[in-house]
């Protein structure tokens, strides 16, 4: 059976900027968003904001997603934020297994896997986070390495409804340096080749996007890619108008009568 199209969509991880006042730039992406109606656009800002950017969402084209969330709906879990508290403050989506979580917190492909979980149990779709580290790649392991990252994090009866991956290698985040697009179309080809092995048409079906040190100058060229099918933005999603214009890749040209 052929899977449906995939529709694009690019993610905004704001990490942790942003106050009160930023609801402003969040405005400035929503007034931006009338003619990017091919592609998703989900804005993931830090936990204190979710609410309020929730609110300020509400009947936009803008989705509001959490940047992590823990396995457990609740418990004596000293500040975390469950899955379900995500929702309940109206995110609709999570970031799990960022380079950062792994690196800083020491999460494990299993810890990621359990995330994931927890977002299915709460409706969130789990974006889900690998991406090999420079000394893989120069070791020649990159493809290797991402690969066992999917196979791990990734948990059985996942569906392109509720799961989307984002291939993030370490060493393009926030350095301004990007794989070549034959490296990405590469890297993406062997994820979708796992997900469809693993998944059968879900797999098909499922979003990967690249990640890292994506711009405006850059999104055309990373997101034209095959298997590319958008983009998880660290720095440049602060701006609203880089935001847009990386989302712009994806503006449907304007449909002329005679
Ligand atoms: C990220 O941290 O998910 C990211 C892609 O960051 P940047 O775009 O700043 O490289």
């Amino acid at each position: 059976m052929a899977s449906a199209p995939r529709r694009p969509l690019v993610a905004g991880n704001w990490k942790m900027n942003g106050l009160s006042g930023s609801a402003a730039e969040l405005a400035r992406i929503i007034a931006g968003t009338h003619d990017l109606t091919a592609v998703d656009l989900v804005v993931c800002p830090p936990a204190t904001l979710l609410a309020q950017f929730a609110a300020a969402a509400r009947g936009s084209a803008v989705r509001i997603g959490g940047q992590d969330c823990h396995a457990e709906p609740a418990g004596a879990f000293t500040g975390d934020i469950s899955a379900e508290m995500l929702k309940d403050a109206g995110a609709s989506a999570v970031i799990v297994g960022h380079s950062e979580r792994r690196s800083g917190h020491g999460e494990t492909d299993a810890d990621v896997r359990a995330k994931v979980l927890a977002a299915r149990r709460a409706g969130l779709l789990a974006i889900v986070c690998i991406g090999e580290s420079r000394a893989d790649r120069k070791a020649g392991q990159a493809l290797a390495v991402v690969g066992a990252q999917l196979d791990g994090s990734l948990p059985d009866g996942a569906s392109a409804a509720d799961l989307i991956v984002a291939y993030e290698p370490l060493w393009a985040i926030g350095s301004g340096l990007t794989p070549t697009p034959d490296d990405v179309a590469e890297m993406h080809g062997l994820i979708r080749q796992r997900l469809a092995a693993r998944f059968g048409t879900a797999g098909q079906g499922m979003r990967i996007l690249y990640g890292g040190s994506v711009k405006p100058s850059n999104a055309a060229e990373l997101m034209h890619v095959a298997d590319v099918d958008g983009a998880l933005v660290g720095g440049a999603s602060l701006k609203a108008g880089e935001l847009l214009s990386i989302a712009g890749v994806y503006r449907q040209p304007p449909v002329h009568s005679d």
